[in-house]
This record gives C-alpha cells, structure tokens and sequence, in this order.
C-alpha cells in the first residue's frame, strides 16, 4: 500500500486574496477599497434613525404582540449577524433565523413598521 500526501488546490480571485490579507493591496485597489467602505458606512449612519424608529414602534406594542416579540428577540448588543431568538430550529446543521424573523417581520408590516434596512443595523455604542 502506497500512501500519498493529499494535497488539492483551488483558485481564489484576487478580491478573495486581498480580504484575507494574502497579497498586499495596490494603491488603486486601496483606494477603491476605502471608497467602497466610506460608502457603506454612509449608507449604514444614514439607516440608524428610521432603524431606531422601527425599532421603538415595535417597542410599544402591547398584548400578545409584545409577548410575541419579547419572545423574538435578538441581542442589541451584537454588532453582526442578529439571530432571532425564540424561533424554534432544529436538525444537524440548524441554524436559528436571522432577525426579523418571519414572526416579528409578520406583526411589522400589519403595523406599517419598515425592517427593510434592518440589515444595517448598528448597536449604540
Ligand atoms: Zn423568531
């Protein structure tokens, strides 16, 4: 029996290479990459007040959709990736549902209240 060295190797595209710091960045491709960020900050300040209003309109519901949502909450503490925490999830690989979850986005909209640009939100610090 011969044994080998596994060895495999893939292509990854510069882009993939400069976000893991694998290769230095250009002076051009530093500059588009600033460019691109100070874009996105812009555009993640410019959500945070109709994300805070969103937020203090779901904040004062009362009943059953303040218990439904007290339920589906998430960590406003956490900076990324806000995960819903009373939606029940399951199996090998489960993962729990982004916030808003299908529940609380439900309860939003009957109230006209606008999550779309949840995605930005950003804890106050
Ligand atoms: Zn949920």
């Amino acid at each position: 029996m011969k044994i080998e060295k596994n060895a495999i190797a893939f292509p990854i595209s510069r882009e993939m290479a400069l976000d893991f710091g694998l290769v230095e960045p250009t002076e051009a491709e530093r500059e588009e990459r600033a460019a691109v960020m100070a874009q996105w900050q812009a555009k993640r300040d410019a959500a945070q007040p109709g994300i805070g209003a969103a937020l203090a309109a779901l904040d004062a519901l009362n009943g059953v959709e303040r218990e439904m949502l007290d339920l589906h909450s998430f960590d406003r503490t956490k900076r990324y990736a806000q995960e819903c925490e009373g939606c029940d999830f399951s199996g090998f690989e489960g993962e729990p549902p982004a916030w808003p979850c299908r529940t609380v986005d439900l309860i939003a909209r009957s109230h006209g209240i606008d999550l779309s640009e949840f995605y930005l939100y950003e804890p106050e610090a």
